[in-house]
């Protein structure tokens, strides 16, 4: 699924479950419900990311189907001595094709821009796609210090990504101070956002760059999401509270099927 295919479809949209729900047999029935409304969102592609502890048990009735699967987090290091973590080899013997790196609930526990380098290289070492969560913490109504940190969080994640696999990766920007927040950033805002982001990715990997795969994640629902497929400038989104609520994560899909 996916990959090649990004180009043509209508939206990506990444499911985060994040510690969520607290049973297997929840995660199950949320998982079933999200397949449906998957299958009739057309154009629409959807990649859960559950807790890894349910990763196999979902993953199993999913091969071939529309619906990808993501790990939230993993350690860079393909073994050893780390306890709690895990690894990609174990994510991708899980059957996922995607990590969510970088996450800002991960960074907010001491996860550095360097950590993010050494784990997206990691995931397309094994050709696994890396999601890579970049955003500012807090935005001065003028001040370009946004911007720059949000500039440094790609450099350094991205350091060690080849241009050859460019189209592995996923971008997903997520302003800390839209996250669990009541409402998006305007769209505009994101289109602003997305054009900067191309404008360093253009400096690192030359025209290429302008094909990157960018979503934008904080707060996104039924409402808004239509209006922000339309004039952010994202090829989707990265989804916490709508996506744990089987009702308006559907009403979401739909919502961006009709964008
Ligand atoms: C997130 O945690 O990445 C996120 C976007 O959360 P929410 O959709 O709940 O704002």
């Amino acid at each position: 699924m996916l990959d090649a295919t990004i180009a043509r479809m209508k939206a990506l949209i990444v499911a985060n479950w994040k510690m969520n729900p607290s049973s297997l047999k929840e995660a199950k029935k949320l998982f079933e419900a999200t397949k449906k409304a998957a299958t009739v969102a057309k154009g629409v592609s959807v990649i859960v990311a559950p807790p890894s502890i349910f990763l196999r048990d979902i993953s199993a009735p999913t091969r071939g189907g529309k619906v990808g699967l993501a790990a939230q987090n993993v350690h860079y290091e393909a073994g050893g001595a780390f306890t709690g973590e895990i690894s990609v080899p174990q994510v991708r013997d899980a059957k996922a094709a995607y990590v969510i790196v970088g996450h800002a609930e991960r960074r907010a526990t001491g996860e550095t821009n360097d950590d993010t380098r050494r784990k997206v290289a990691a995931v397309l070492a094994v050709k696994m796609k890396p999601i890579l969560c970049i955003g500012e913490k807090t935005r001065g109504s003028t001040s370009a210090e946004h911007l720059l940190f949000v500039r440094e969080q790609l450099l350094v994640g991205l350091a060690d990504v080849p241009l050859a696999k460019l189209s592995k990766l996923i971008i997903a920007y997520e302003p800390v101070w839209a996250i669990g927040a009541p409402k998006p950033m305007q769209p505009r805002d994101m289109h602003e956002m997305s054009i900067y982001i191309k404008k360093v990715l253009v400096e690192k990997f030359g025209e290429t760059g302008m094909n990157a795969t960018i979503l934008y994640g904080g707060a996104v629902d039924a409402t808004n999401a239509a209006h922000m497929l339309r004039e952010g400038d994202v090829k989707g989104f990265l989804v916490g509270r709508a996506s744990v609520d089987a009702q308006g994560f559907t009403e979401l899909l739909r919502a961006a099927a009709a964008a």
